[in-house]
């Protein structure tokens, strides 16, 4: 058996509970983690048994503080991470949440990661938590500037990317350790939760607050939730439908019971 194998016989009926809840949602929230970028290859850093980070403790090179103190640090931490993410594609899973989205429902992507997969997998409606790596902003003169040409340079040679007009560093627009949350993506992510009438968590584990709080927001308003991830979370048993599997085999799985019955 592969890893595209069909469903074993105990998950076609929930496949098929999940699918009903999407064919009769109107609103539709999907709250993503790290779990849904691992299948293009991206590691979850705050996992131990990535074996990228041996070296140095995220929590401490991927804080603000840090980076404000020891930037070369941190750009050489970032470094493999960047790589990976920079030469990274949107996986089945991605794609599927794409179809389901362009099927017309009102739709909304949450995501905790900054890897921008949703959006190149073509989602229109992509709430990013943790920020981004598609822009730079300097920390001196705070000039944004896009990645493109700024990125692969730095994964190859390593050098700390340098502001165009003032050359002051350039920080990566994601939310590093210790750094507030755009409010505004906050404030969007807290009202597609609690307007919506389905939540699918899919490939997080919960654990990073306040995102992590966003299902309870849905719940209380009496949504649906569907969690897809490989290891438990504490909302597993306030959840309709659970799978603790593969979002790269379970949401094809779903979505083709959705648009094609
Ligand atoms: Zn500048």
């Amino acid at each position: 058996m592969n890893q595209t194998a069909s469903p074993t016989f105990a998950s076609v009926a929930a496949i098929e509970d999940a699918a009903e809840l999407l064919r009769k949602a109107n609103r539709i929230v999907v709250l993503t983690g790290a779990g849904i970028s691992s299948p293009s290859g991206i590691p979850d850093f705050r996992s131990e048994g990535s074996g990228l980070w041996s070296r140095d403790d995220p929590m401490e090179v991927a804080s603000l503080t840090a980076f404000r103190t020891s930037p070369e640090k941190f750009f050489n931490w970032f470094r493999p991470l960047a790589g990976y993410i920079y030469n990274a594609q949107p996986n089945a899973a991605h794609i599927a949440l794409t179809e389901l989205e362009h099927a017309g429902r009102e739709w909304t992507v949450v995501t905790q990661n900054i890897d921008g997969l949703h959006q190149k997998a073509g989602s229109k409606h992509v709430v990013e938590m943790h920020g981004t790596l598609r822009t730079l902003s300097c920390t001196e003169c705070f000039q944004q500037f896009a990645s493109d040409s700024f990125i692969q340079p730095y994964i190859e040679d390593g050098n700390i990317p340098r502001c165009l007009n003032c050359n002051g560093i350039l920080k990566p627009e994601v939310i590093l350790f210790g750094e507030q949350l755009l409010q505004s993506a906050w404030f969007d992510a807290q009202r597609v939760s609690r307007q919506c009438d389905l939540m699918l968590v899919a490939g997080s584990s919960l654990e990073v607050l306040p995102v992590a709080g966003l299902p309870m927001q849905a719940l209380d308003r009496g949504a649906h939730l569907i969690v897809i991830n490989r290891t438990p979370t504490y909302i597993n048993v306030r959840a309709d439908v659970v799978f603790m599997d593969d979002v790269a085999r379970i949401i094809p799985e779903i979505a083709k019971r959705v648009l094609h019955g």
